[in-house]
């Protein structure tokens, strides 16, 4: 299996050939195609898979096949939601990297750094959101951040943002954003709590283990 087969578009190639990726992944065999036909995702994999690209490509190039607004009239189309600073800057990384060829534009809103940049980010514009829960909960709040016309959710490491204590935080950012909405969830893990929100938040997902 090639990436080409997957059926992405040529400015992601270009990205994936530049940052030397030459095969998928299984996670990303399976989750792409998925993602790509609008479905909801349910995936059982831990880091280290390529988890991080199995949701992010599809997500960029579903985005990029849509009309975006320019500059600061640009919405938040997708948001992620991740446990920890780290996964989240990693993740903003790798999206930077994927779209380096696309013009979309992404930012990571997460604790510990001065809000005041972040604040300054969303104003000007950003259709890819990848947040911790924390400081997405004060700038939503402070009405910084508007998820109405949010259309991709990822949940990412669910079961871990459950460990941490998110899971509250978690589900008033999601009820901020429309139901008919796509979602991708990822956990290591099933513990019941979790699985009760799969059951709230996903229609008809596909489902896909490593
Ligand atoms: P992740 O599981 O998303 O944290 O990814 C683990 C590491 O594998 C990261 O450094 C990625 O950049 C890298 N990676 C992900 N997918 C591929 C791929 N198809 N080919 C080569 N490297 C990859």
């Amino acid at each position: 299996m090639t990436f080409n087969e997957l059926k992405l578009i040529p400015e992601i190639l270009k990205a994936l050939t530049k940052e030397n990726y030459t095969t998928p992944t299984p996670i990303q065999e399976q989750s792409i195609p998925a993602v790509l036909a609008g479905k909801d995702l349910l995936g059982c994999a831990q880091t280290g898979t390529g988890k991080t690209a199995a949701f992010s490509l599809p997500v960029i190039q579903l985005l990029s096949q849509q009309p975006s607004k320019s500059g600061s009239h640009r919405r938040v189309r997708s948001l992620i939601l991740t446990p920890t600073r780290e996964l989240a800057l990693q993740i903003a990384e790798n999206i930077e990297a994927y779209s380096q060829f696309l013009s979309l534009r992404c930012t990571a809103i997460v604790g510990g750094v001065s809000q005041k940049a972040q604040e300054q980010a969303l104003k000007q514009g950003a259709d890819i959101v990848i947040a911790t829960p924390g400081r997405l909960i004060d700038l939503i709040n402070q009405k910084h951040i508007d998820l109405q016309h949010v259309q991709i959710l990822v949940l990412d490491e669910a079961d871990r943002m459950l460990d941490m204590g998110f899971i509250h935080d978690v589900k008033k950012i999601i009820a901020k954003m429309p139901s008919k909405r796509q979602t991708l969830f990822f956990s290591a893990t099933m513990p019941p709590e979790i699985a009760q929100m799969v059951k709230t938040l996903l229609v008809n997902p596909v489902k896909v283990e490593i």
